[in-house]
């Protein structure tokens, strides 16, 4: 399986979030990806390959203008303070509060964020514009024949809507990707978050629209971030409506109730008929994952990479979290190899 990397990640590492009441040293980090990196060349997974910048474009068709805009410039408007730290929001237009968006620096970071969990450094634009090429360069890959590739991008995506950031999340790279494939001929691509929290970013983006299913198994929202989306009644609305599946499941959930979730979402995207499978690949599931409830272990991510190549469709996986960094590579990689070894038999 081809895998799409850039350096450009290390560009991004944000210096603490607020976890537990304490400013913690981020568990988004850059030695998350080098990591995963590592094992894709031990196991010899195949060739690793340089994102093509596509521009931004492609960008746009997911993300709107001002949020690009704001983003882009966002470091240098808070580097000409000589202040020092990373830019984090503090204040967000919640409940009785009015959705305007003031001049002000922090007043827009609040307009364009969900939560406190995104920082903006040097190189976070940057970063994340790379990650978005990464899923672009490996959506190509999918679009010139591949039957599958890995774009192993760094920060993630899945949490980012259109025109917010939050949950280490700034640009959504799998929605990116799914666009690409609908503007390049594909009828219906079908969406898989199987990252430990709910890829509200992404239902967001498409819950109006029938041409991308997304469906995603996480953590119940009800104990879990990002708390406010992720339900089992979200079924999507206009155009949109049943084109939309959540499965929440508790704390603790290990192999047998996660995979009989993933079995549930497989049958949707069959009866779907989709094109194409974009699967948001998050291995926070893990049973040693610091920020996360659930009880996988590393052989299940072979057998969850069989299911998902049970499907038979063109597949791009998209890294998206993860944070027992020692066993993220194994358990990423071990999910493109179980694809791999059930595809090579059908
Ligand atoms: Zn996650």
């Amino acid at each position: 399986m081809l895998t799409i990397y850039s350096d450009d990640h290390h560009l991004h590492h944000g210096r603490c979030e607020l976890m537990d009441g304490q400013l913690m040293p981020c568990f988004e980090m850059p030695s998350r990806a080098d990591h995963v990196l590592q094992r894709v060349r031990d196991r010899n997974l195949g060739p690793v390959q340089a994102p093509t910048d596509f521009g931004l474009a492609p960008l746009q068709r997911v993300h709107s203008r001002d949020y690009l805009d704001f983003f882009q410039g966002a470091w240098a408007r808070w580097a000409a303070s000589n202040l020092d730290g990373d830019l984090l929001p503090y204040t967000w237009p919640a409940r009785t509060l009015r959705r305007v968006l003031p001049s002000s620096l922090h007043g827009q970071l609040g307009y364009y964020s969900f939560d406190g969990g995104a920082p903006i450094t040097a190189g976070t634009w940057q970063a994340a514009y790379s990650a978005a090429q990464v899923a672009l360069t490996a959506q190509q890959a999918i679009q010139h024949g591949a039957h599958s590739a890995f774009a192993l991008c760094r920060p993630p995506g899945h949490h980012a809507a259109s025109d917010l950031m939050g949950g280490y999340c700034y640009l959504n790279n799998a929605a990116i990707a799914a666009q690409a494939f609908l503007d390049q001929g594909h009828a219906k691509v079908a969406i898989l978050d199987v990252d430990y929290h709910h890829g509200n970013g992404t239902q967001s983006i498409f819950y109006a629209r029938s041409d991308v299913l997304f469906t995603s198994i996480h953590g119940h929202p009800e104990a879990e971030f990002p708390f406010f989306l992720g339900y089992a009644d979200e079924l999507g609305e206009g155009a949109g409506e049943g084109f939309n599946f959540n499965y929440p499941l508790p704390a603790g959930s290990g192999w047998e109730r996660w995979s009989a979730a993933l079995d549930s979402a497989c049958d949707e995207i069959e009866r779907y008929a989709a094109d194409i499978v974009v699967v948001s690949l998050g291995v926070d599931t893990f049973k040693d994952d610091p920020i996360s409830q659930f009880k996988l272990d590393s052989p299940d991510y072979l057998v969850m990479g069989s299911r998902i190549a049970r499907l038979g469709k063109p597949t791009l996986f998209v890294m998206e979290g993860g944070y027992a960094v020692a066993e993220i590579g194994i358990n990423a990689v071990n999910v493109l190899e179980g694809f791999e070894t059930e595809g090579a038999t059908q």
